[in-house]
């Protein structure tokens, strides 16, 4: 089937090749204020989310870079809550928020910051504007105003109430916040230019009057400043020096510019845009992410399959790979689409070295070992993680029967499968060598329900004295002593690489892929897995890494989540770019 545009483009990925942090244009130009010691060669910069859900990887990039360059630059960076729309903002918004830059590792020391703190200021620097002749009262209904903006191509029509006196302004102001008008009735708006190319200069609204209830200010106010005049003056109050923020606010940064021109503050900050992350198979967007948790498309913020910070520490991330993969994707001037592949190649790096390789079967086939003795249990020695011999060894019990994994028998094999099969022999992990003897199946399905075979004793440990070969290695575990597990297995949330760039109009919805979970139960780990805690994390032998569910286990019930396969998609992007 050919490609359509849309989907090539979504195909384009970015790459990065070494783990290197090349110097980026947000570093050129902070180290050359430093070297010329603009303000006082400070940096300062501030992580600026709205509590209006939960944070994503997109907002990790933000908070990376943020963050990091306060480290680097050996300066501060703030959290600072944009909060000035209360009727989508919340405190259970603001407490996740909290605790996911948190534990990504970054602290911000005293300044947890509010632009709900900041209400009183504002309103005096909008009476400033009035007093100044560069704001006024504006009465058209919102439905107007769009009206009277103007397009691209057509410039705006300057409103009837444009030139309202500087007394009438001040008295209609003073009103609206004191509570006698309601909703819509009037707005606050810049006088700026109705004939502006750029039509958020076209005289942007600066305050309207809501009647809602704010999670911090409570009833105090009826009227909320708007983002464009937040922002700039937030970060003003707090003597931000590199107000950096995604590419989308590259028009806004006049409007940014003017408010603080206009005012004469002391500070103006830089505004500085970069790219914002897009990941394939995901939706980096808190409006659409709250969609898919209030329509029950998922089971919460921190559900595994969630591109949310939450979601992706419950599936088993580590705050390291998030970080390694917010310095491996760079920053750029320029929007692209991020694999997914690099996302899982870094947290199977990281994990690779820190977890301990364990046993577990997903789907267990009884197999029963007719030669070995009935009541005989052994204990095998077993590697924690053979590429590091610091991490020990344990013991894994062997009896008659076992559990292997469903997939690794077949009995009429296919090209190219080597595992069990009639007449084989294969080796299981750390144990013995076996070699099939029968197959048992159901009278009525046909289905294989157990399977016969004998070990050879001299090949304890895995090892054969004779220098037999076998082409497999099979992971089992010992059916009396293994331990019952629920397992869920993920995969992508979409069926899409960009399921938000579909021009059609359909639903990003429509694309949720069906088979993104996968529960299995029973499984059957190793009993050393039995009473882990909630959090810990593993490689299976052959399946991946999995994690122990924080939410859903418990001392009763193991439940894992698979983080990642070990299958790297990643190096055979990268290879296959190299040979284009
Ligand atoms: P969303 O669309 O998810 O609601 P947002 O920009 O509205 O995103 P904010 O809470 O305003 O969310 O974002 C806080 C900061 O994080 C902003 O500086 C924003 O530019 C940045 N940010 C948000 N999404 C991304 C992303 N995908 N990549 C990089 N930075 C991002
Ligand atoms: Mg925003």
């Amino acid at each position: 089937m050919r490609k359509t545009k849309t989907e090539e483009k979504n195909q384009k990925t970015i790459q990065t090749d070494d783990g290197m942090l090349s110097s980026d244009f947000i570093r050129n130009i902070i180290s050359r204020d430093v070297e010329v010691k603009k303000n006082q060669g400070r940096v300062h910069t501030r992580f600026p989310p709205e509590p209006n859900g939960y944070l994503h990887i997109g907002h990790a990039k933000s908070i990376c870079l943020n963050f990091g360059l306060a480290a680097e630059y050996e300066g501060l960076c703030n959290l600072r809550f944009d909060d000035t729309n209360p009727s989508k903002e919340n405190v259970e918004y603001v407490e996740s928020i909290k605790s996911d830059v948190k534990w990504l590792g970054f602290d911000w020391g005293d300044r947890e910051l509010y632009a709900s703190d900041y209400f009183e200021q504002l309103y005096q620097y909008a009476v400033q504007l009035i007093k100044e002749g560069r704001a006024y009262v504006d009465s058209l209904s919102a439905e107007e105003i769009r009206d009277y903006r103007g397009t691209l191509t057509d410039p705006g029509k300057e409103s009837p109430y444009r030139n309202r006196s500087v007394k009438e302004n001040i008295d209609l102001f003073e009103r609206m916040r004191r509570g006698e008008f309601k909703d819509g009735a009037h707005v606050l708006r810049a006088k700026i230019d109705m004939a502006s190319p750029n039509l958020l200069m076209r005289d942007p609204t600066l305050y309207r009057i809501r009647w809602v209830s704010h999670h911090r200010t409570g009833v105090q106010w009826c009227i909320y400043p708007m983002y464009d005049f937040t922002h700039c003056l937030s970060d003003s109050i707090e003597g931000i020096t590199h107000s950096i923020c995604t590419l989308e606010f590259e028009n806004n940064r006049p409007l940014y510019d003017w408010v603080l021109d206009e005012l004469g503050v002391d500070c103006h900050p830089q505004q500085i845009e970069f790219a914002r992350l897009n990941l394939s198979y995901y939706i980096l967007s808190k409006r659409k992410l709250v969609e898919l948790v209030t329509g029950g498309f998922v089971t919460g913020w921190d559900d595994p399959r969630m591109p949310t910070i939450s979601g992706l520490r419950r599936r088993g991330y580590t705050p390291g790979s998030i970080r390694s993969f917010c310095e491996r994707i760079g920053v750029a001037k320029r929007d692209s689409m991020v694999d997914l592949a690099l996302l899982e190649y870094c947290i199977r790096e990281d994990l690779n070295k820190s977890t301990p390789r364990v046993m577990g079967v997903l789907r267990p086939l009884r197999v029963i070992i007719d030669n070995y003795p009935k009541d005989q249990v052994e204990y095998l020695n077993a590697a924690n993680n053979p590429e590091d011999p610091a991490m020990g060894t344990r013991e894994v019990p062997f009896s008659r029967v076992l559990y292997i994994e469903k997939e690794d028998f077949q009995e009429i094999p296919q090209k190219k499968f080597f595992r069990l099969a009639p007449g084989r022999e294969v080796r299981l992990r750390y144990a013995y060598f076996i070699k099939f003897v029968r197959v048992v199946k159901d009278e009525q399905t046909g289905e294989v329900v157990e399977l016969h075979c004998t070990y050879d004793p001299k090949t304890r440990g895995g090892d054969s004295p004779d220098g037999r070969k076998v082409k497999a290695t099979l992971h089992w575990v010992s059916a009396p002593h293994a331990v019952a597990a629920e397992v869920r297995l993920y995969d992508r949330l979409f069926l899409r690489p960009n399921p938000e760039a579909e021009k059609d109009g359909t639903d990003f919805k429509t694309y949720l892929n069906p088979d993104s979970l996968k529960t299995l139960t029973p499984c059957r780990v190793e009993p050393t897995l039995s009473g882990s805690p909630p959090g810990s994390r593993f490689q299976f032998e052959r399946l991946g890494y999995f994690c122990v569910d924080p939410v859903d286990a418990s001392d009763e019930k193991l439940v894992f989540n698979r983080t990642v396969t070990l299958r790297d998609q990643w190096a055979k992007i990268q290879k296959a770019q190299q040979h284009r």
